[in-house]
């Protein structure tokens, strides 16, 4: 691969050969230079946005040994090892309520699940194994208890000092309440990228617009204010630009000075109504790629002072695909997000031959689901034209098929990207 060809062509000189998909990515990663700025936000404002910082357990969690089971707190010396045993009741252990006392040999303690195992007992008997009457002072256990069991241990869950979530990690559901449970009020994230998204085409109008003979309703926008929106940055929609080289240059370098991305479709190929190309060149920096993609060639990338730029192309489907490809990791990146290697993937039989042309990726969209015994398969949405934008939502998943692989046939194991939504 020539190298010259990644960084700065000429606009309308695009390279002649196209760009392996994986090289293009590398090259759009290794380019990006922002480094995120960092807030502190309420633990409730939190959600989606990205930990800043390393964060460590203040102290253990739980904090204290506590019931796992409804039942009675006991001594396990007291456990018989043959027949039976009787216990003195002597008070009750609530959740938040703990019992106040040391749990003295031959007696044990009503507990409550979460409350604190009082002092002297270290194993809890659940209420159902009592023989007899549960209610009944003393209580009669048998043999064949465990020492130690139904016990919830003091930092079992977190151990005061661990490094607990890492800084990089998105924050979802499951973080807020690990975030919860250490007493974490406010949380270091980094600061959402600012992006901003236009359409370019004197062809597109507002979907409440009555469209005129050749014209079409602008999709390309709710796809990317959606997709912009869930990986947790904070959108500009800036319309639809016309075919107007100055409109479209004055539009991309004002969006430049407050927006960390910007993000358009269309107007990125070499037709004579593509400025966004021959603007980018005067502003700034401008990759021109033809990438090794079905679908989504062409696609730009570049910069305009310190706001990075995505010429994603026209057709829908392949805006989709080049930003799950593309635009995707590079965002994460520019957030803060930790790297992953690639995105999550695994392979599923597919249950048709899908062709395949070696020397490009090829992006199917597909659908995976459960066969009658119970095994997942997956399956194409049928025609791949990248007109068919309705098939995106047809389908549930991608099948990806690597530059050099060949055609398929049927059953064959193939790689799935599944939809995160
Ligand atoms: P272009 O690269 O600008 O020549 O666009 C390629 C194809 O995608 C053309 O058929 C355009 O009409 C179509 N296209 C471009 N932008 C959009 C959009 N925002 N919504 C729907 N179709 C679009
Ligand atoms: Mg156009």
């Amino acid at each position: 691969m020539n190298q010259s060809n990644l960084t700065k062509p000429d606009c309308f000189d695009v390279p002649e050969e196209l760009t392996a998909l994986s090289l293009a990515r590398a090259h759009i990663l290794d380019a990006l230079t922002v480094r995120p700025a960092t807030a502190k936000v309420n633990l409730h404002e939190a959600h989606g946005r990205i930990l800043a910082q390393n964060l460590l357990a203040p102290a253990d969690v739980p904090p204290v040994n506590n019931a796992a089971m409804d039942g009675f707190a006991v001594r396990s010396a007291d456990l018989p090892e043959h027949g039976e045993r009787s216990l003195a009741v002597a008070g009750i252990a609530l959740a938040g309520k703990p019992f106040d006392g040391n749990v003295e040999s031959g007696s044990c303690v009503r507990i409550m699940t979460g409350a604190a195992i009082p002092d002297g007992a270290d194993t809890v008997i659940a209420q159902e194994h009592v023989i007899g009457d549960m209610e009944a002072n003393p209580i009669v256990i048998d043999a064949g208890h465990k020492a130690g069991q139904n016990m919830r241990p003091r930092g079992e869950d977190l151990a005061a000092g661990d490094v607990v979530l890492k800084a990089g990690k998105r924050i979802g559901a499951a973080e807020l309440g690990v975030l919860s449970s250490m007493g974490f009020d406010r949380v270091p994230v980094f600061e959402q990228l600012r992006v901003a998204v236009f359409s370019t085409g004197d062809e597109l109008r507002e979907p409440d617009v009555t469209l005129d003979h050749g014209l079409i309703h602008d999709c390309n926008r709710p796809i990317l204010r959606a997709l912009v929106t869930q990986l947790g940055c904070s959108l500009t929609d800036l319309g639809i630009l016309p075919d107007q080289y100055e409109v479209v240059r004055d539009a991309l370098a004002e969006a430049a000075t407050d927006h960390d991305v910007i993000i358009t479709s269309g107007g990125v190929s070499t037709g004579v109504a593509d400025y966004v190309t021959r603007a980018l060149q005067e502003l700034g920096d401008l990759g021109v790629w033809r990438i090794a993609l079905r679908p989504g060639r062409p696609f730009a990338h570049g910069r305009i002072g310190a706001c990075e730029f995505f010429g994603l192309p026209g057709n829908p489907v392949a805006v989709m695909v080049t930003f799950d490809q593309l635009v995707n990791p590079a965002l994460g990146t520019l957030a803060g997000l930790s790297p992953v290697d690639s995105p999550f993937r695994f392979r599923l039989p597919c249950t048709e031959a899908l062709r395949k042309k070696t020397g490009r990726t090829e992006v199917y969209r597909a659908i995976m689901y459960r066969e009658a015994n119970g095994t997942l398969s997956v399956k194409s949405t049928g025609k791949q034209s990248s007109g068919l934008l309705k098939s995106m939502s047809d389908a549930n998943c991608f099948i990806l098929l690597e530059h050099d692989d060949e055609s398929t046939s049927v059953g064959q194991l193939v790689d799935v990207i599944p939809f995160s939504d």
